[in-house]
Parts: structure tokens; sequence; C-alpha cells
């Protein structure tokens, strides 16, 4: 079943149109990677997917629910709570702790504080940052800024998570930890996952590819065959 798709999507930034025609199919349970080079349309992409940027043509649909025509408020109500992201330049409160931000969207849908906290922690410690919990954001590093913000994503199991190069400033065993996460998300609890990646090795954990070139799909496939195994 898919639980997240763009039909015929197309977005300019002024007159300079930067992704065109693009259909992309994601089903619960599967990763799906969108590669491409610099400057090739990922962002925007996946910014649409999220209901942060508005379509200039073309549907974006949620679980059976068109999206891009809902308004603004009632997209950034629901962003948060329905949804995982993690992006590039980081949408955490830097005032708040680790911790607060991570509770966030659990707080969002109602899960009391105690509950909230404990699973905050539980996702800060399979991403090894949970000693960081109690530091406000401004004061950890980058890397551990990132983790938090795949914490905060994965934390209330959300039905789509959408990922903007998520390992981008990890090494390679801590990249891991956070692949490994994404994967338990749609293994485990079916969640379908959209990552942008310019980096083979980040692909490789994906279910399947999505090449974009000058803000087309120009390879791999937007939609998932009918025969793949998840
Ligand atoms: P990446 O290629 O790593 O995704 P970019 O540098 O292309 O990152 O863009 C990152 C973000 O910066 C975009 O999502 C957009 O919000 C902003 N941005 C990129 N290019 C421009 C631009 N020419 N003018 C204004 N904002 C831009
Ligand atoms: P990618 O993520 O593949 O690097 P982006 O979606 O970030 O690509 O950007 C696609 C193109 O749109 C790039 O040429 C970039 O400079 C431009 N761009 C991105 N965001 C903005 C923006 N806010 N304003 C103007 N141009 C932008």
């Amino acid at each position: 079943d898919v639980v997240l798709e763009g039909r015929g999507l197309a977005h300019s930034y002024g007159s300079t149109r930067v992704l065109d025609a693009v259909d992309v199919e994601v089903r619960a349970g599967e990763i799906v990677a969108v590669m491409g080079p610099s400057g090739s349309g990922k962002s925007t992409l996946l910014h649409l997917l999220a209901g942060l940027l508005r379509p200039d043509a073309g549907e974006v649909w949620l679980a059976g629910e068109r999206l891009d025509t809902l308004g603004e408020r009632r997209r950034s109500e629901r962003r948060l709570a329905e949804r995982g992201f993690v992006f590039q330049f980081g949408d955490l409160a830097p005032e708040l702790t680790v911790e607060e931000n991570v509770e966030l969207p659990l707080r969002l849908t109602g899960v009391r504080p105690p509950t909230a906290r404990a699973r905050a922690h539980e996702m800060l410690d399979r991403l090894g940052i949970v000693e960081h919990a109690s530091k406000r954001l401004s004061e950890v590093s980058g890397g551990q800024a990132q983790r938090a913000a795949v914490a905060r994503a994965l934390v209330h199991t959300p039905p789509v998570i959408l990922a903007d190069e998520p390992t981008g400033s990890l090494d390679t065993t801590t990249g891991e930890l956070v692949l490994e996460a994404f994967v338990a998300a749609a293994r485990e609890q079916g969640s379908a996952v959209v990552l942008v990646t310019h980096e083979l090795r980040v692909a490789s954990w994906a279910s399947r590819d999505v090449l974009l070139r000058d803000g087309r799909i120009v390879g791999g496939s937007g939609r998932p065959a009918l025969d793949e195994p998840l």
C-alpha cells in the first residue's frame, strides 16, 4: 500500500524551474533513496513531500489525503505529529535540551511526560547520545545535534519519515547507527522512509533508489515493482 505519493510535481524558485514532472510513490515499510548531484532538486522534492513547500503543479498525497491543498496552518499543525523529518538546516529548538526536543512530537500527540521522557531516552540511547540528553541543543556538537534530529523524527513511530542527508556530518560508525534506526522503523513499524543522499554507501541501505538530474527522474524507479520484496 502506497502511503506517500507525489504526482507530476513541479517547482520553480522565481523563474527557475528546479523540479519537473516528478512522480514518486512510497509504500509502507520501504526505504527509498533519492540520489542525484548537488542542485538536482533532491531537497526541493523532499520539502514538497513534507508539505513545507507548495508545488507549482502536481499533487502530494499522504495516506489517501491530498496534502498540497491544505491551508498553511493545518499543514503545519499536522506536520510534526504525523511525520518524522530530518533536515539539513536543523529545525530543532536550540534553547531546549536534547531530550525536550526529542519529546516534542510525543507531547504533541498527547503522550504523558514520564512516558515521553522514557521513550526519548530509549531512542537517544540507540543513537549513542543518551549521555547528552539534558544538554541544551546549542551545547552539543553538530553530529550530536544531527542524531538528536533523527531521534526526534523516529521517536513517535510516524507512518512517513523524510530525511535530508541524515548521516551527512557523521562518521561511518555513527552513520550506521542512524541507518540501522531507519531500517528498524521501516521493517518493524512499517514506516515509509524517503532518504536524500548523494552517497552510494548510504543508498545501499535502501530498498530502492530514485535518481534525479536537473529536476527530473532519470534513473531508478519512482514506483515500487509489483513483485519487489521489501
Ligand atoms: P544541498 O544541495 O546540500 O541540498 P543546497 O545548498 O542546494 O543544499 O540548498 C540547501 C538549502 O538552501 C535549500 O533547501 C534552500 O532552502 C536553500 N538554497 C539553496 N540554493 C539557494 C538559492 N540559490 N537561493 C536561496 N536559497 C537557496
Ligand atoms: P539538491 O538537494 O539536489 O542539491 P535543491 O533542491 O537544494 O537540490 O536545489 C535545486 C536547485 O534549486 C539548485 O539550483 C538550488 O540552488 C536551487 N534552490 C534551492 N532552494 C532555493 C531557494 N530557496 N531559492 C532559490 N533557489 C533555490
